[in-house]
């Protein structure tokens, strides 16, 4: 018989035992093309409390009765694609069942001899990716600079400041216990490794980071970012990779609600006039081109007298000022 475990309904808040309803079917048989798959191991990820909701996402939901979404390692068993041949062990969406159909597509081959087979669920598969991916492409780490990974001994977060490590950076983890965090430190080889449970984060982040921080690599959003922010050097990049401290949060997060700028890879970047000085002379002949032109519209707000300068101020903070507030010095 195929054991699997259906989303029976969504969950409110945290998940419980009977969001899940486990059955027994009989196996199935591939088709044409397709591969029967025994699941050896199933990876269990973050992603997953937001398939069980029905909340706009990336990727469609678990449907309520669905079997629950999940990549496994397991052994093709029986096929009928040519390019698959049964003892082989294969990365495939095989989902929280023993066995699954699979037509091919997407599924690799694995070879013992390369590795564990269970690291294709972890360091060389999709967290290890999404580690190296996110800090090297917006990180961009530099020899020197202070990294801060949060949910630092899991899956992504350990491959993240492993990697700062090699890039030459001091590395700072924040974790969830004082066993995690030694091994943080005394086995990855991060710098230095903040219990988020026990310790003061603002207090802790200013110990051990004296010269400010660099890179954010953001697992959490929420509490930590919030104290991270605190102490961002200029030009600081924070790649954000997950938000968990709002997984199974039923009231809003803390701060912003920074979901949408992740599923949607939105870009906000802090902005000085100052830094595009050089861009002048483009400006003045792009925007006074197009004031010739008659392409923009302008309105100034003008109120007389240097006396009036304080109330006009003070009416501009409160929206009072209508175009640009100007004031005419007699
Ligand atoms: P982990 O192995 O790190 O396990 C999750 C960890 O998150 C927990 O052990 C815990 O660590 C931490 N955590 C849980 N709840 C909270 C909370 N309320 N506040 C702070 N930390 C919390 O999981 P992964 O490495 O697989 O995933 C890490 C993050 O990366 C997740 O947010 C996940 O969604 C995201 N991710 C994003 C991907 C993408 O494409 N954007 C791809 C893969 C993962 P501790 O108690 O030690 O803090």
């Amino acid at each position: 018989m195929n054991t699997r475990v259906l989303l029976a309904k969504r969950p409110e808040g945290e998940p419980k035992p009977d969001d899940f309803e486990i059955v027994q079917e009989p196996v199935p048989s591939p088709g044409d093309g397709e591969l029967l798959v025994r699941a050896q191991h199933l990876s269990l990820d973050p992603y997953m409390r937001g398939r069980m909701s029905a909340a706009k996402s990336y990727a469609k939901p678990v449907e309520v009765g669905e079997v629950m979404v999940g990549q496994t390692v397991g052994e093709v068993v029986e096929s009928k694609n040519p390019k698959f041949s049964p003892g082989e062990v294969v990365l495939s969406q095989g989902g929280w069942q023993t066995y699954s159909i699979a037509t091919g597509d997407g599924v690799i081959k694995l070879d013992p001899k390369n590795a564990p087979l269970t690291y294709a669920l972890g360091i060389l598969g999709m967290p290890g990716q999404t580690a190296y991916c996110a800090l090297l492409d917006i990180g961009k780490p530099k020899a020197g600079e202070t990294v801060v990974v949060s949910a630092a001994s899991g899956a992504v977060g350990s491959v993240a400041g492993q990697i700062a490590k090699i890039k030459g950076c001091r590395v700072v983890g924040v974790a969830g216990s004082a066993e995690k965090c030694r091994y943080v430190t005394e086995e990855l080889g991060f710098d230095a490794c903040i219990d988020r449970r026990t310790e003061n984060l603002n207090d802790a982040l200013k110990k051990h980071c004296p010269d400010g921080i660099d890179i954010y690599f953001d697992n959490t959003a929420g509490t930590i970012l919030e104290a991270v922010l605190r102490r961002i050097n200029l030009h600081a990049r924070i790649p954000l990779v997950g938000l968990i401290e709002q997984y199974n949060a039923t009231g809003d997060p803390v701060g912003p609600n920074l979901r949408p700028l992740l599923v949607n890879r939105a870009l906000i970047e802090g902005f000085l006039f100052l830094d595009h000085l050089a861009h002048t002379k483009q400006f003045l002949a792009d925007v006074g081109g197009w004031l010739r032109e008659g392409k923009l519209r302008y309105r100034e707000d003008v109120v007389d007298g240097l006396e009036n300068a304080p109330r006009a101020l003070i009416g501009m903070l409160r929206g009072e000022n209508f175009g640009k507030l100007i004031v005419r010095v007699r």
